[in-house]
């Protein structure tokens, strides 16, 4: 048995773990990944990392290479097609999906990308690998832990080897997915309905494929028909793809062992393919019923399971990963007040119960609730069912393809390092995003004169945007606080008229983790008190 100690033990090396870990290595934050396999393969999971994830990924100097890596060219149009077969009637289509496209947008700092999960993945690992302060151990299984007033105790065993080991760390976070270990050990349940239905996940190389249809560049075709719903798409230009049969019918085996028919029968062609990897998966609504107990964490999907339409469950996870990094970093490195970390739940749940909500709503209109009798008649009749359905589709999926209300109008109003300002709280957005500087919400974005996004600018720590008429004798007030309980802060003294048009405000406090935590014309007369609240108390 070997004593070693860190900072921060981190289990599971998924895309939230891994963003977890160079969160806190660029903090200067030590910490341990511990991942039971190697995690390597094509495991088709997420497609889209989304705006708000490229934006952190932008502030972790990743955004970049992650668009390098991109399988599919960077133009390639995030387009969502919905026909009967792809040899069949085209219903719908949604241009732009998920605002993928490299056109700028004051709304956000990066666009979303089409990219696999495993890609992502393997940029994030090799990033956190870089990083001095992080270490990622492969094949080494989590199995016991104990906790007690200063840390953690974690046995840990070398799944190869057998051996077993003993880690050390002051906080231990367990981004260890549905099965969560850690969840288990610290006696936590999941609250809502599990099970919601059996779905099939494949990867298949089908080269002639894309030669073989006349739909159109998309990242998804939609199959509406009634014998086998699916929606499938490239992951690459060599003849990668990927194909979801959600809600599996009767009859179609769940384990994948009619994989290739699953294929041939929802898209209506026949054509030589390979099946690469089979992953069948279960849709749930669940919600950790804590996300914590004393030094121990959850997130990622080891605290919040939902059904993949929409595209949010490891993009709330990375999140997560940025709300929780702040705050571990503050807390370890003495500038986090007491109660820092139990906000960590209280900003987060909120966020993760209406994007469930989100989903499960998406999910439910997916192709068995599409399909008509009739729609893939020729004639007249058939064209009827088609453009209800169609219409039907253009309605109920906008949702699910263009929600940036969702992605971005998060705010976290109800917390108490949030100051608030006695404005009305905004509205819940989904489609429509329309940014708010009131306490708690994202800053709102824009691109600067020096062509540098406004999020570029700010400090690691705690921002402090001024519009160049605040009087510097404010703002030597919030520095001297600031330095008073050793709080990173940088001032960002911004001439650009929008910045007071979009804040409504003179001044605002934005936190490491871009949200702002206040705003107002003046800086109070006690900025220490204001700081010991953004903190998370004195
Ligand atoms: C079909 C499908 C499509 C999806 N599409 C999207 C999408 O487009 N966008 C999106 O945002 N999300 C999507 N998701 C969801 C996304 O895949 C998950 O939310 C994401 O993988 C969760 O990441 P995580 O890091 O929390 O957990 P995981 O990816 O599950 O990683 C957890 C890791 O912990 C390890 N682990 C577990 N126990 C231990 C232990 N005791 N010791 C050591 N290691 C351990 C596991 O081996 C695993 O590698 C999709 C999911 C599915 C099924």
């Amino acid at each position: 048995m070997t004593e070693h100690t860190t900072d921060v033990l981190i289990v599971g090396a998924g895309p939230v773990g891994l963003a977890l870990a160079i969160d806190l290595g660029l903090r200067s934050v030590r910490c341990i990944v511990v991942e039971q396999h190697e995690r390597v393969g094509l495991k088709p999971r997420a497609k889209l990392t989304n705006v708000r994830s490229r934006e952190l990924l932008r502030r972790w100097g990743l955004a970049e290479a992650l668009r390098r890596a991109s399988p599919l060219p960077p133009d390639y149009p995030a387009n969502i097609v919905f026909a009967t077969r792809l040899n069949g009637y085209t219903l719908a289509r949604f241009e732009d999906a998920f605002y993928c496209a490299r056109t700028r947008s004051d709304l956000y700092s990066e666009p979303g990308q089409w990219v696999p999960q495993y890609t992502l993945e393997e940029v994030l690992r090799q990033h956190a690998a870089r990083l001095s302060g992080v270490q990622i151990r492969f094949d080494c299984r989590l199995e016991r832990i104990a906790q007690d007033g200063t840390g953690v105790s974690a046995e840990v065993e070398d799944v190869k080897t057998g051996a077993r080991s003993t880690l050390r760390a002051q906080y231990l976070v367990g981004a260890d997915g549905a099965r969560s270990t850690v969840r288990a050990l610290i006696g936590i349940g999941m609250e809502g309905d599990g099970a919601l239905a059996p779905n099939l996940n494949m990867v298949f190389r089908a080269p002639a494929l894309a030669g073989l249809h006349d739909k159109g560049p998309a990242v998804m075709y939609w199959m509406v028909n009634r014998e086998l719903p699916a929606y499938l798409g490239p992951l690459d230009r060599d003849g990668l793809w990927f194909l979801i049969a959600p809600r599996l019918p009767g009859g179609v085996d769940p384990g994948g062992g009619d994989a290739r028919e699953v294929v041939h029968r929802s898209c209506g062609l026949r054509f030589d393919l390979e099946v690469v990897h089979v992953d069948p998966w279960t849709a749930h609504r669940l919600i950790a019923e804590r996300y914590g107990i004393g030094r121990v964490f959850l997130a990622g999907d080891a605290c919040h399971l939902h059904p993949p339409s929409g595209g949010h469950g490891m993009n709330m996870g990375i999140a997560d990963a940025a709300d929780l990094g702040w705050k571990l970093a503050a807390t370890l490195q003495g500038w986090g007040g007491p109660h820092l970390l139990g906000t960590y739940e209280i900003e987060r749940k909120p966020q993760h119960r209406r994007v469930i909500r989100e989903a499960v709503e998406n999910y439910e209109l997916v192709g068995d609730r599409l399909a008509r009798d009739g729609i893939e008649q020729p004639g007249a009749g058939g064209d009827r069912v088609r453009k209800e359905v169609g219409e039907l589709i253009l309605k109920g999926k906008a949702h699910e393809f263009r929600s940036l209300g969702v992605v971005l109008g998060g705010c976290y109003r109800d917390s108490p390092a949030i100051i608030p300002d006695g404005t009305a709280p905004p509205r819940e957005q989904v489609t429509e995003y329309e940014p708010c500087a009131g306490p708690g919400c994202l800053a709102p974005h824009f691109w600067l004169q020096d062509g540098a996004s406004l999020y570029d600018h700010f400090g690691p720590g705690f921002t402090l945007l001024a519009s160049r008429d605040t009087p510097p004798t404010e703002i030597s007030r919030l520095e001297r606080a600031a330095a008073q309980r050793t709080v990173p802060l940088k001032v960002l003294t911004l001439a650009d008229p929008r910045f007071s048009t979009l804040y409504q405000a003179r001044t605002a406090l934005v936190r490491p983790d871009q949200h702002v935590a206040w705003r107002g014309n003046q800086l109070p007369q006690d900025c220490l008190d204001l700081i010991d609240r953004a903190r998370g108390g004195p």
